[in-house]
């Protein structure tokens, strides 16, 4: 319209000034919004036309995405869900010790049933006197007791206020921690008590020295004999805890192939020496398979098995050592005597640590009560397992039993070379 009225250099000039404005104008909103983008909690711009179009529609879409555009809050169905899934036991009690909430962990640990307990006082579900006293009273906030749904486990309970005089109960089973520390205690004072026993008989015999008004080559013969053996069982006893904890510290066996065959010829004349022609000793080789292992482990094992059978059969009593394949595949090394059996409620515990059928014969013999222990940790390190079979009065077979996986064919090459680690 400008142009025919004030010519084509007033028109023109006239368009891009509009042109320059309009572009100043988009410009300015884009910012607005790029501003907005860096802090996208404040609230959207209230624009018109185009750019109020965009902003609208942006609004509708960040509504239909709340859990996308704040990603940090989490609603109260998501936390109830969270708890109810924790493994740890959770209830929700009111001022008046009644039962608002709980979780499924909770039903297990404390034996609440379903939701028919919600309502009720705790008190009269969980009928524990210690327990009633420390919820309603205003000292600690931690107490341990036995699970109200199965007193063989411990739990450790926390209360937690909340408003309103509501308490949070948090329960966590403590069972493993209470056992591993029993343990760890009876295993001290074990190792204490065998200790002390030699070094209290040696202190004896020195003081018996000391009194001595005039020598006596005889008597101190005699007594240095006895301290000797006092000294050779404390050395044992070390030896044997050393073992286990080197059995328990490494996590990796070393793996070689084992000629079991050799090995066992080897534990007969073992036997025969520590036997000193007392029994008769028969060595029966029924293969020839090597097993994939650790030979010193696997000797240290199989050694204390042989001189178990020894030491707990009688004079002119026979001892068998046997070396073969069963059926599924896998090997079994045996050590059969005919010495005095033992009872069959002995036989689960006697892999526990210091645990003997007859204390004062074991120490007599010079046990140390720790044999069968290294030999079902060397045993479980090998995937192994040890088999024990016995009668009163007639004997007992002790059968370190290797699965097919660990088994190296006599014609076959060492599937893993020398050196070459397994779990
Ligand atoms: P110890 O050093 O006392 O022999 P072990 O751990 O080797 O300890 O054995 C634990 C207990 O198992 C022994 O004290 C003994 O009572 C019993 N025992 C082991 N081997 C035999 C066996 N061949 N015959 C009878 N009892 C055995």
């Amino acid at each position: 319209m400008l142009w025919p009225l004030a010519g084509a250099l007033i028109a023109l000039s006239v368009l891009c000034a509009g042109l320059i404005l309009l572009l100043g104008w988009h410009l300015f909103k884009l910012k607005r919004f790029l501003l907005w983008l860096d802090s996208p909690a404040l609230p959207l711009p209230e624009e018109r036309g185009l750019w109020g179009d965009i902003f609208y529609r942006l609004k509708n879409l960040l509504k239909s995405q709340p859990a996308a555009h704040q990603p940090h809050d989490i609603s109260h169905e998501q936390i109830r869900l969270v708890a109810e899934h924790l493994p740890d036991g959770v209830v929700l009690i009111d001022a008046q010790q009644r039962i608002v909430w709980f979780n499924q962990a909770a039903e297990t640990q404390l034996g609440l049933k379903g939701r028919s307990d919600i309502g009720q006082f705790i008190s009269y579900i969980i009928r524990n006197a210690t327990f009633n006293a420390w919820l309603t009273g205003a000292g600690e906030d931690r107490l341990t007791m036995p699970a109200p749904a199965d007193s063989s486990r411990s739990l450790a309970l926390r209360r937690v206020p909340m408003p309103g005089a509501q308490q949070m109960l948090f329960c966590h089973d403590i069972t493993e921690q209470v056992r591993v520390d029993a343990m760890r205690r009876d295993f001290i004072a074990n190792v204490s008590h065998e200790l002390r026993t030699p070094i209290t008989v040696i202190a004896g015999f020195l003081e018996s020295f000391a009194d001595m008004e005039e020598p006596d080559a005889q008597r101190f013969k005699d007594y240095l004999k006895l301290m000797r053996e006092q000294s050779d069982r404390m050395r044992r006893l070390i030896d044997d805890l050393l073992t286990l904890a080197r059995l328990e510290a490494d996590t990796e066996v070393v793996i070689e192939p084992v000629d079991v065959a050799a090995l066992a010829r080897s534990l007969m004349q073992e036997a025969q020496s520590l036997s000193g022609g007392r029994h008769k000793v028969s060595l029966e080789l029924d293969s020839d398979v090597r097993i994939a292992g650790n030979h010193k482990e696997i000797h240290s094992a199989l050694s204390n098995l042989v001189s178990n059978a020894v030491r707990y059969t009688p004079s002119g009593g026979q001892i068998t050592l046997r070396w073969r394949t069963n059926a599924a595949g896998g090997g079994e090394f045996s050590v059969t005597d005919t010495g005095e059996g033992i009872e069959p409620q002995h036989i689960p515990r006697l892999t526990e640590r210091f645990y003997r059928v007859d204390r004062g014969r074991s120490r007599a013999l010079g046990g140390t009560g720790l044999g069968l222990a290294i030999v079902k940790h060397v045993l479980q390190r090998h995937q192994a397992h040890l088999r024990i079979e016995s009668t009163v009065g007639k004997g007992s077979t002790f059968t370190a039993v290797f699965p097919p996986e660990r088994i190296i064919p006599a014609a076959t090459e060492t599937p893993q070379s020398p050196g070459q680690a397994a779990a």
